[in-house]
């Protein structure tokens, strides 16, 4: 039987680099796969439907969560966001860990239903490398970086719910950390219950102690 992929959720400040690292992560090795999102935000220059996210109007989204179609949502800055459950399942029995980089509310809905998934959150090395990321992108106004800190200041109230910290300092460094992380959680007693299950069972009916 092959083994079932993990439930991998990621969230990290604005700034953090946690979309970089999630792309390298999905394309570096290849028993991932990366959740693509519903939204009702429009599209910024360079998205497009169906690699980003799927761009659906509130009417559609709404529908979608009538149908059970979505394995938690989230409104987020007044759009709504979404991770759709078919593909999730699909990959998932396919042995693949499925990436889903998120906010801080669906992971905590995710790790609700599914508490075997793991929980990572992406920080920068310090809070000044933080504002020196955001501020290099150049396509944020002062008032709106200061906005993203104090929503990290916020956000940062929620990390010991998380599994397990990743600090993204360097790129190639990090991806692999992310890996090895990931490798070894595989391996804990709680996601393998049936197992170890399997395990105990036989030891109580195939070995009957007469030696
Ligand atoms: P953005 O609009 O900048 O692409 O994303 C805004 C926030 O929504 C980010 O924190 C992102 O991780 C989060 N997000 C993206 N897709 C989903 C989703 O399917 N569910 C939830 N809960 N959050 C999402």
């Amino acid at each position: 039987m092959k083994k079932r992929g993990l439930l991998i959720v990621v969230s990290g400040f604005a700034g953090s680099g946690k979309g970089t690292l999630m792309k390298r992560l999905t394309g570096d090795y290849d028993n991932y796969a990366l959740s693509v999102s519903m939204t009702t935000r429009k599209p910024r220059p360079g998205e497009v439907h169906g690699r980003e996210y799927f761009f659906v109007t509130k009417e559609e989204f709404e529908q979608k969560i009538q149908d059970d179609g979505l394995i938690e949502y989230a409104v987020y800055v007044e759009n709504y966001y979404g991770t759709p459950r078919a593909y999730v399942e699909e990959q998932m029995a396919k042995g693949k860990n499925v990436v889903l980089e998120i906010e801080i509310q669906g992971a905590l809905k995710v790790k609700e239903r599914f508490p075997e998934a793991v929980l990572i959150f992406v920080l920068p090395p310090s809070v000044k490398e933080l504002y020196r990321r955001l501020k290099e992108r150049g396509t944020e106004a002062e008032d709106v970086i200061e906005k993203r800190m104090h929503r990290a200041e916020k956000e940062a109230d929620t990390i010991d719910r998380y599994d397990y910290i990743m600090i993204n300092d360097e790129v190639e460094e990090s991806v692999k950390r992310l890996h090895s992380l990931i490798e070894a959680a595989h391996f804990t007693p709680g996601r393998n219950e049936e197992f170890i299950r399997g395990i105990k069972d036989d030891l109580r009916t195939l070995w009957k102690g007469d030696h």
